[in-house]
């Protein structure tokens, strides 16, 4: 028999999700064939629950993006004909030339790549490659200034009428979308390079969407296209905000089971550096989930889990393949109980991660290898 920790995957909540960022979307749209068109962005092996789950369960997006060429061929072998956003762009000259065949969009953000661009040699047949260029709006991690984005920009023109390169879309990325007011001032750098543009637009990750659906440009004749990420997987991009607030779903719960019991008497402690000592005498539960399944370590004592669907605390240090749970007011359980260490009827994965002090996003990435994926209906 497998360990019995497995990470189960929601098709129906990643399509609830996605119903949630529209319904979002739609609200804050005049009518509903202005509402921007949803790219999901499945990078990092979809959040941890797997690029082939997450192409099924997301399979009513407009479009996927995602950052690895073979995820993007995955998608492809998947059956996505849909358009597939490369938020990277391509890394060298291979790279390009799989983008062209698999009809890939990519992220133009480098005057290098601009650089590979001019000295493509491309059969004439060949399909226009689609392209968004990148702003760097204020966040300083990729993009270009807002000095050199119309240079770049007519250096990509000037292909487009050679027939190289197809759409030229803008975009940028936002660094403080989840804190009040944080888009305001790279929302109008954005504008006011882009204004005399055409082309798609691309700005919104799932904390500017959530937030204010409506700030999304909405230029007559020029699509948007939002960048939904952790909300898809049921995740909070806020803080101070749970998932469950805005009616979304886990779409991934992380499960397993008691798999020994021990009993304490006062002054005695549990596991690695014995970080935690009894002060009365309690029922300890060892689960079958470690640091090396993906459970953060540094997870402190008190942190959420839930043992046969009701709620109680991790006590001692997360080891490699075990942690340790407190069972002393939960006289049902004992050895094969269900553990749900976040998702559906456990903790949120915002609530696992709060404590121990990271973001969901990173608990969700971090399932490792070892760990079972099951679809959970
Ligand atoms: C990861 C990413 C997103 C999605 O972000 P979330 O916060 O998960 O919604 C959007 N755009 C870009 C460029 C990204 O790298």
């Amino acid at each position: 028999m497998p360990r019995p920790i497995v990470a189960y995957i929601s098709k129906s909540a990643l399509q609830h999700n996605l119903q949630v960022v529209r319904d979002h979307l739609s609200r804050a749209s005049p009518s509903p064939d202005t509402a921007p068109q949803v790219w999901a962005v499945i990078k990092a092996n979809a959040y941890g629950h797997g690029i082939e789950r997450a192409v099924d369960g997301l399979h009513e997006a407009d479009g996927l993006a995602m950052l690895d060429m073979d995820e993007a061929l995955r998608c492809r072998m998947a059956g996505w004909r849909k358009p597939i956003l490369m938020l990277e762009g391509f890394f060298d000259e291979s790279d390009l030339a799989l983008c062209m065949d698999h009809g890939l969009t990519v992220v133009v953000h480098d005057p290098d790549q601009i650089r590979m661009l001019q000295s493509l040699r491309l059969p004439s047949d060949s399909p226009p490659l689609k392209i968004f260029l990148k702003l760097n709006s204020g966040m300083n991690r990729l993009g270009f200034d807002p000095e050199h984005f119309q240079q770049a920009h007519t250096m990509l023109r000037s292909m487009a009428q050679d027939g190289k390169i197809g759409d030229i879309g803008t975009m940028t990325h936002f660094a403080c979308a989840d804190e009040h007011g944080g888009m305001d001032a790279p929302l109008a750098v954005f504008r006011g390079a882009t204004s005399a543009m055409d082309g798609p637009v691309s700005v919104s990750n799932s904390a500017a969407i959530l937030a204010s659906p409506a700030l999304m440009p909405s230029q007559p004749g020029r699509v948007s296209w939002v960048r939904p990420g952790i909300c898809l997987y049921g995740g909070s991009p806020f803080a101070d905000q749970e998932a469950a607030d805005f009616g979304l779903l886990p779409a991934m719960t992380l499960s397993s089971r008691i798999i020994g019991v021990q009993s304490l008497s006062p002054g005695q402690s549990v596991g690695y550096g014995y970080r935690f000592t009894a002060d009365r005498p309690m029922r300890i539960g060892v689960v079958a989930c470690g640091y090396a399944d993906g459970f953060p370590r540094h997870a402190p004592n008190g942190t959420p889990v839930s043992v046969a669907g009701c709620r109680t605390r991790l006590i001692g240090r997360v080891s490699m393949d075990m942690l340790t749970v407190d069972l002393s007011d939960l006289p049902q359980a004992g050895v094969g109980s269900p553990v749900v260490l976040w998702g559906k009827e456990g903790p949120s994965v915002d609530e696992v991660a709060r404590a121990s002090g990271t973001i969901g996003y990173e608990l969700l990435c971090a399932i490792a290898q070892r760990v079972r994926v099951l679809n959970s209906e």
